[in-house]
């Protein structure tokens, strides 16, 4: 049975009674703001192989949604949250309400500020604000938790980078771990978001994931610069399937630089919206 917390000390008391029991047990955290699908579950299952004990948080956080965003509406399914916990043996569930990771004002909070060198291009400069609310709300979790590892998808790069210097520069004990994405058979990435899109619109999203695998072709056959490739895979989105990009970038692969020629290893990273939906991938070529 998972083991459910609201409160910060229940999470504290079960670290304490746990390490009791096992001083070198190692414990896990897997993040998440809930409506958990197969691209969550992957994360689950990775920490509970790797782990002694894993906690899961559900907690969709404020602070990283812009004032025009999908906070209000964005999907909540605890129950079935619960049971895939309880089916991947999670011990503890960590699902706070705002005010137990806030107090009374999330504006009013110590805000983690990362680098701007990080966060001023690719989803930082279309969401302002966003990861410096990713990096508070994860600053806080991980200080709840201390665990020895904590687990983010690939799925979200440059989120990803942000958080692995974030503890290094913070100096939080703890291991981040990257797991690869989580695919539909047709290539479209899982997410939370997904379920936004019109039957019309699942289908051509698959689109965005073969365009990052047409770029990564065309820049190992070397004919034509990075410059001219994306902006032919960009005017195919645009025309050929309605999507509206909002980035699609070439960048150095642990420090987001952008490149002009690409050297390995680099990320391909997209941003499109379909629709009013927002969707996001990216490709490693290591
Ligand atoms: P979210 O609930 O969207 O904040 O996601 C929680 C964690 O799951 C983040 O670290 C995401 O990067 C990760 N994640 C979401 N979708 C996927 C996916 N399709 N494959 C791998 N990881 C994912």
């Amino acid at each position: 049975m998972s083991k459910m917390a609201k409160t910060i000390e229940s999470v504290r008391s079960w670290r304490r009674e746990t390490k009791s029991l096992n001083p070198e047990a190692v414990l896990g955290l897997v993040p998440t703001m809930g409506a958990l699908h197969k691209g969550h579950e992957e994360l689950i299952a990775r920490a509970s192989r790797e782990c002694d004990h894993v906690v899961v948080s559900v907690f969709v956080n404020p602070t990283q949604f812009g004032p025009n965003e999908d906070l209000e509406k964005y999907p909540r399914t605890l129950d079935k949250d619960l049971e895939i916990c309880q089916k991947h043996g999670v011990d503890l569930v960590f699902t706070p309400a705002v005010d137990e990771i806030y107090g009374e004002s999330s504006r009013e909070t110590t805000f983690v500020d990362p680098p701007q060198f990080l966060i001023d291009k690719l989803c930082g400069e279309h969401r302002p604000g966003h990861f410096r609310g990713v990096a508070t709300v994860v600053s806080k979790l991980l200080n709840i938790a201390q665990v020895e590892r904590a687990y983010f998808g690939e799925k979200d790069y440059q989120q990803l980078i942000v958080i692995k210097q974030l503890v290094r520069d913070l100096m939080i004990p703890v291991e981040i771990v990257g797991v690869p994405i989580v695919r539909e058979d047709d290539g479209l990435a899982l997410s939370s978001r997904n379920m936004y899109l019109s039957q019309e619109q699942r289908i051509v999203a698959s689109q965005l994931n073969k365009a990052l695998a047409r770029v990564e072709e065309e820049i190992s056959s070397g004919d034509k610069n990075i410059e001219q490739i994306t902006a032919s895979v960009v005017a195919d989105l645009e025309t050929k399937y309605g999507f509206n990009v909002e980035y699609l970038k070439i960048c150095h692969a642990t420090n987001l630089s952008f490149l002009e020629t690409a050297q390995e290893p680099y990320v391909v990273l997209i941003a499109a919206r379909l629709g009013g939906v927002r969707l996001i991938d990216n490709l490693i070529v290591r």
